[in-house]
């Protein structure tokens, strides 16, 4: 096992105050047994502060932190960490009775930033802090450990020795390694879902197969137990394949994936270019890929055609046919998708038209949605009946979009492989 400190404070960069703990842990670490690589010091700045736990979780198989836990604004070690990790904080019983009691020993006010204190870090193991108010942590995520502790030398050390210690021992003696892997899926419900992979997730021990929904998606985390690594990650392949093969369709990728970020792997492997005509989503589908480090490179741009008057002027669709079949139909995306498509030379153009609601628009109701695609070869449209609020249609409609993006791409790479 290797480890990483990052010790987190402002005060330490600018030479206010040593680096203790470092100094501290190191030693402690060795005398487990546990080689220290690397000492890490960072301001309290949310942005920093991630890269560099994201950047201590991949080279390390132990992140230790000190500070940032307290009360205060500048105090950004569980959120930070809680984000990296996708998980949420949660309030603690038991340390919010603490401070509760704190308080009214010495009969003092208790503020809400007091409260936040008794937040963690939900699945982790809470570390009592038996001189002063912010308990530690220990997580696992991955196959990685990662201890919070606070910063005060005065707390971290009798914390250290009393309760780290112990817990430290119980993971280097326990010689088997716990792997997870989330699958990710999307246009399937949950328990459409399970349904299709019951019998795998009757019979399934090791590795297990838990399911998740949220915001329209579904996870599988498939998490394995055993002594060597190699056949862990081997056991969770076998079952990705297996639960894949159920599922083609609905899966889009593994772990952070994202929807945009699956899409545009494929447009930059077949090195195709995309352009976009929205209406309804106003540009928020152009927002989502451009977020993506490197768009240029298969993103040329977008038109945001929210009138009728535009998608005229802009694209050129013709009065007819938003006359005759309406702005919001099958018709209309197509021609929006074709339109956008030629006029800027890409090899796909995709639209957005629809009504995000709550009102009713041209006598259709909230929710209706039309998604064109157009390529060299092909000009399809997708009707959605979404709900929800107009925020979570316009949400929703963008990630359909870059689903039925998904689906053509694989039809294609297909082609190219037989
Ligand atoms: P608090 O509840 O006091 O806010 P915290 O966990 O948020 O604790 P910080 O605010 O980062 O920790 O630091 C509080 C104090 O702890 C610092 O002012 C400093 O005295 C001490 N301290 C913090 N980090 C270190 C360190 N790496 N080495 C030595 N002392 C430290
Ligand atoms: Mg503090």
């Amino acid at each position: 096992m290797n480890a990483e400190i990052v010790a987190v404070g402002s005060e330490l960069l600018l030479g206010q105050i040593d680096n203790t703990n470092a100094t501290y842990l190191s030693r402690q670490l060795n005398n487990l047994g546990v080689n220290v690589y690397h000492h890490t010091v960072v301001g309290d700045n949310e942005e920093r502060l991630y890269k560099v736990l994201e950047t201590a979780l991949n080279r390390s198989d132990l992140v230790i932190t000190t500070g940032g836990l307290g009360p205060t604004k500048d105090d950004l070690t569980k959120e930070t960490l809680a984000q990296l990790l996708s998980r949420n904080l949660v309030y603690d019983k038991i340390t919010e009775e603490r401070i509760i009691e704190y308080f009214k020993q010495r009969s003092r006010t208790m503020t809400e930033n007091n409260r936040k204190q008794a937040l963690v870090i939900e699945g982790s193991k809470i570390i009592d802090n038996h001189h002063g108010l912010a308990c530690g942590m220990l997580m696992t995520y991955e196959n990685k450990k990662v201890m919070m502790l606070p910063g005060p030398p005065k707390e971290l050390i009798p914390m250290f020795e009393n309760e780290c210690i112990p817990l430290l021992n119980r993971q280097l003696s326990n010689s088997s390694f716990i792997q997870s892997r989330v699958l990710r899926f999307f246009d399937i419900g949950e328990s459409q879902l399970v349904d299709i992979i019951d019998d795998l997730l009757e019979t399934q021990t090791n590795p297990t197969i838990a399911p998740l929904a949220s915001d329209g998606e579904v996870t599988l985390r498939l998490t394995v137990k055993g002594e060597n690594e190699g056949q862990n990650e081997q056991k969770l392949d076998d079952l990705q394949d297996k639960v894949v093969e159920r599922l083609e369709p609905y899966f889009y990728g593994t772990g952070n994936d994202t929807l945009s970020k699956s899409v545009s792997d494929l447009l930059r492997i077949m090195d195709y270019s995309l352009s976009s005509a929205e209406s309804l989503t106003g540009g928020s589908f152009s927002t989502e890929l451009t977020s993506l480090d490197g768009a240029s490179n298969f993103f040329k741009g977008g038109f945001i055609t929210y009138t009728n008057e535009q998608k005229h002027e802009l694209l050129g669709i013709s009065n007819e046919l938003l006359n005759k079949y309406g702005a919001i139909s099958h018709e209309c995306a197509e021609a929006l998708a074709k339109q956008v498509r030629l006029q800027t030379g890409s090899n796909v153009g995709l639209s957005f038209t629809g009504v995000a609601g709550p009102k009713e628009a041209e006598g259709k109701q909230p929710g209706l949605v039309y998604v064109g695609l157009s390529t060299e070869d092909e000009l399809v449209s997708y009707e959605l009946r979404l709900a929800g609020s107009r925020s979570n249609i316009r949400e929703r409609s963008v990630k359909y979009g870059l689903y039925y993006l998904l689906q053509w791409l694989r039809k294609e790479m297909k082609k190219v492989d037989e």
